[in-house]
């Protein structure tokens, strides 16, 4: 099945809800980076978070980005993503796997740990980002997303993201949702959602017996009004290019790129989102050493 990304209402537009399914975009993610099962789950978890969120932006030119890092054998995961709900991401230990949770689950709240925070940068081309940060509760990332939008945003959500890795590591099912309370529903309908959610099968389970996210929407939100507003492909894609790499590069320093330089040799960077390699020459870092100090 295709991803999707809807955006709905519900209640008389009390709720607000974002929900989407992201099996082959978190699928793309964990065979970039060569994921072991719990570094899957835990990137995927954001990838999915991370196109959700991005969607919520207003303008085509503003990028989101989410970083976790509690410590954890998983390292720090990032992720980018852009209105369009295309998303990028990497795990700063993509190897990580740990034995299965207490519930049997992969255990994605041990790999990342609680030592640390859950930051949100939204770039909207002002001369600052707006940066919002909270500690992290779980790790198992959408508790912590729902902590940050009650804490940082003062919007009571919850946060659902599922991903269920294979024995051959490809990924199974993906997806997640973001429900929000706004300032005008009243406790009953916020009380009734809280019921409903606690008795619906995971998401990864609804994706996995032929739900499409509509039909996922419309089970939880069964006599509430629930309309859907529009809805787009959430996609993997890195935007990296040569220029990119370059003025990455210009920006370590003209000294540092002279002793580069004067060492003699290539010098290789990796795309941290997709792993592409761009390799610098001795005589491409000698022309870019000319340009910037021009
Ligand atoms: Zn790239």
């Amino acid at each position: 099945m295709k991803d999707k990304l809807v955006r709905a209402v519900a209640s008389n537009g009390d709720i607000r809800i974002i929900a989407a399914t992201t099996t082959e975009l978190v699928n793309e993610g964990v065979k970039i980076h060569k994921c072991a099962p719990t570094a899957a789950a835990a990137l995927g978890r954001m990838l999915t978070a991370g196109s959700l969120m991005g969607s919520m932006l207003k303008s085509k030119n503003d990028t989101l980005t989410l970083k976790i890092s509690g410590g954890g054998e998983a390292k720090a995961i990032v992720v980018t993503s852009y209105s369009d709900a295309r998303v990028k991401g990497y795990i700063g230990n993509p190897l990580v796997d740990l034995p299965a949770n207490s519930r049997g689950k992969l255990d994605v709240g041990g790999a990342v740990g609680k030592n640390g925070d859950l930051v949100v940068i939204r770039d909207m081309g002002l001369r600052e980002p707006y940066i919002g940060q909270v500690p992290i509760r779980t790790g198992e990332i959408g508790d912590d997303l729902a902590y940050y939008f009650t804490v940082s945003e003062q919007t009571p959500s919850a946060v659902g993201l599922g991903v269920l890795v294979d024995t051959d590591l490809s990924i199974k099912a993906a997806g997640g949702f973001i429900i929000q309370m706004m300032p005008e529903a009243n406790e009953l309908t916020a009380d009734l959602v809280t019921y409903r959610l606690q008795e619906i099968p995971s998401i990864t389970e609804m994706i996995t017996k032929g739900m499409n996210i509509e039909e996922i929407l419309n089970y939880i939100f069964e006599g509430m009004d629930l309309k859907i507003l529009e809805s787009t492909t959430p996609y993997y894609k890195c935007d990296c290019s040569k220029e990119k790499v370059e003025k990455a590069l210009i920006s370590i320093g003209l000294k540092d790129l002279q002793e580069i330089y004067d060492e003699g040799k290539d010098e290789e960077l990796n795309c941290n989102f997709c792993n592409k390699s761009y390799v610098f020459k001795h005589d491409d870092i000698g022309k870019l050493i000319e340009s910037a100090s021009k």
